[in-house]
């Protein structure tokens, strides 16, 4: 019989990545865990911390011959990231690397800084810091396998849950640069052509920015009702996450000078046309 709830599958020479399945819409109904690296290796994020999601890593780290594990890296702090980093950093004695403004309180590690290189037998790993998902929200890019690990900042469909709009373009601006062709992301799917998916996601954020301020152009709005406006048949599991967006958007636009808000809380363009 097939076990539906892990699979681990090569992904590239050295990269293998870890599907575990999960019950929660917004993250595709599934968590990915990445093993990277030839002799010792780095294992990229820890799952929620839910005892079958912890044992499915360990089973998945003795498929590959229980390899040194050099480093925990986790891509930020939400708790389906970070929720089983004490069971895995204490069964491999692996220490754990977060960005700064990510860090659990109370838990020892080694802080993560862009630009920050590890090598893991043959392969490099390099660390970008790519916030807006959450503030310390970092990438890792292979170079050698051209594969980006993107964690929440792109996912396998669909789009993300971004709280800061302005930093998230900025982190997504920041990667058109690398030769990507492979994206393992934290949820969902494996992307190929992954620098097409960059650039849609730029060209995606930037198209609902056009139609709030579109809205806002008909007459002031509230956060909720730009929601109804926007995505309009939205599926009520992703309401809040679009309400999330949508006041990213509007605290980007405000900080812009492009929006502004009303005294009884709704947002109104900051100028009217002639
Ligand atoms: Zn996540």
């Amino acid at each position: 019989m097939v076990d539906r709830r892990a699979s681990l599958e090569q992904i590239a020479p050295g990269v293998s990545r870890l599907t575990l399945a999960d019950n929660e819409i917004m993250h595709l109904f599934t968590i990915n865990i990445y093993f990277v690296g030839e002799g010792p290796v780095a294992i990229v994020d820890t799952g929620t911390g839910a005892p079958e999601m912890t044992r499915g890593i360990l089973d998945a780290w003795k498929e590959l011959g229980s390899p040194e594990v050099a480093a925990v890296l986790l891509t930020h702090g939400h708790p389906d990231h970070i929720g089983g980093l004490g069971a895995i950093s204490g069964a491999t004695r692996a220490p754990v690397f977060i960005h700064p403004a990510d860090a659990p309180a109370g838990q020892p590690f080694q802080p993560l800084a862009h630009c920050r290189r590890f090598r893991f037998g043959s392969i490099d790993v390099l660390t970008l810091h790519t916030p807006g998902h959450s503030p310390g929200h970092v990438c890792f890019y292979v170079p050698g396998r051209r594969l980006l690990l993107s964690g929440d900042l792109i996912l396998g469909e669909g789009t993300v849950v971004v709280r800061d709009m302005a930093a998230y373009l900025a982190s997504l601006e920041g990667l058109l640069g690398l030769d990507v062709d492979l994206i393992g992301p934290a949820h969902g799917p494996l992307v190929k052509d992954g620098s097409r998916r960059i650039r849609a996601y730029i060209e995606h954020r930037l198209m609902r920015e056009r139609q709030v301020l579109e809205a806002l152009g008909k007459g002031p709005k509230t956060a909720e009702g730009l929601v109804d406006l926007v995505y309009p048949g939205l599926d009520p599991r992703r309401r809040r996450a679009a309400l999330t967006n949508i006041t990213s958007h509007l605290q980007k636009l405000e900080a812009a000078g492009r929006a502004r808000r009303l005294e009884d809380g709704r947002y109104d363009l900051a100028r009217r046309g002639p």
